[in-house]
């Protein structure tokens, strides 16, 4: 059975002095054994979170990198930058970037090999906005993110990546898609992975739901045989993190 991976994206809150108080609060409430538990954080916060972090169950991811080994480039965080100091995971293609910060299918798959090539594992985004899902192509758009950003990853690398299904429509709007159709797009999304590899690396991928995932909604989500956790937006920021976390 896939080990759930159950993430908090932080995006852009919390100062690294507010970072440090909530990863104490968090602390002790996302303890367990059952899930692989990251924050993903604002990159001026990574270090202050590890330390503060320690000897808890609690991995450390960024919330974007560059694709490119170094250099040139005003203001990008590299991939070796985030490996030096312990990174083990970077959230890639968030619909936030792809809006705002012109993200594409093409770049993603750029940072997506950065990321393999560092040992940096990926947690790919990808989600449909509400006119796309009123006019049925939902899957043909998610298809397409699946497809362009797994180019030229091998199926090794694929089985260690994570797959954050995120409907924008349900982003920060306190309405969670329902249990039906988190699921049933989690499963169309493994049968992609496994058209474009093989059975194995669908069975191994690790799909997880966001978009205003609460401690209410957790436990119906994460229950779902192709639903492997969550990638939590504000609800993250909260003691209640902890309750999804432990969400059985
Ligand atoms: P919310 O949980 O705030 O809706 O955000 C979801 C998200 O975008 C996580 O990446």
């Amino acid at each position: 059975a896939r080990r759930k991976i159950i993430a908090g994206n932080w995006k852009m809150n919390m100062t690294p002095t507010e970072a440090v108080e909530l990863v104490n609060t968090l602390k002790p409430l996302v303890a367990t054994e059952d899930a692989d538990v990251v924050f993903c954080v604002p990159a001026i916060d990574i270090i202050p979170v590890m330390e503060a972090a320690k000897g808890s169950n609690i991995e450390v991811g960024a919330e974007n990198m560059y694709y490119e080994e170094k250099g040139a480039y005003t203001g990008e965080i590299s991939p070796a930058m985030l490996t030096d100091v312990g990174v083990k995971y970077v959230v890639l293609g968030h619909s936030e970037r792809r809006e705002y910060f012109a993200e594409t299918n093409e770049t993603v798959n750029k940072k997506m090999l950065k990321a393999f090539e560092h040992g940096i594992t990926p947690i790919m985004c990808c989600g449909e906005s509400l006119e796309q899902r009123e006019q049925g192509v939902t899957m043909d758009f998610i298809r397409q993110q699946v497809k362009v950003g797994f180019q030229n990853v091998t199926a090794e690398q694929a089985k260690t990546a994570v797959i954050a299904y995120e409907p924008i429509w349900a982003i920060g709007t306190g309405k969670t898609a329902t249990t039906e159709q988190a699921q049933e797009v989690c499963k169309d999304i493994r049968a992609c992975i496994a058209e474009i590899y093989d059975e194995a690396t669908a069975e191994a991928i690790r799909i997880q739901y966001g978009g205003s995932v609460n401690a209410a909604t957790a436990p119906e989500l994460f229950a779902q045989p192709d639903i492997d956790g969550g990638l939590v937006g504000g609800a993250a920021l909260k003691p209640d993190f902890g309750k999804i976390v432990n969400y059985k």
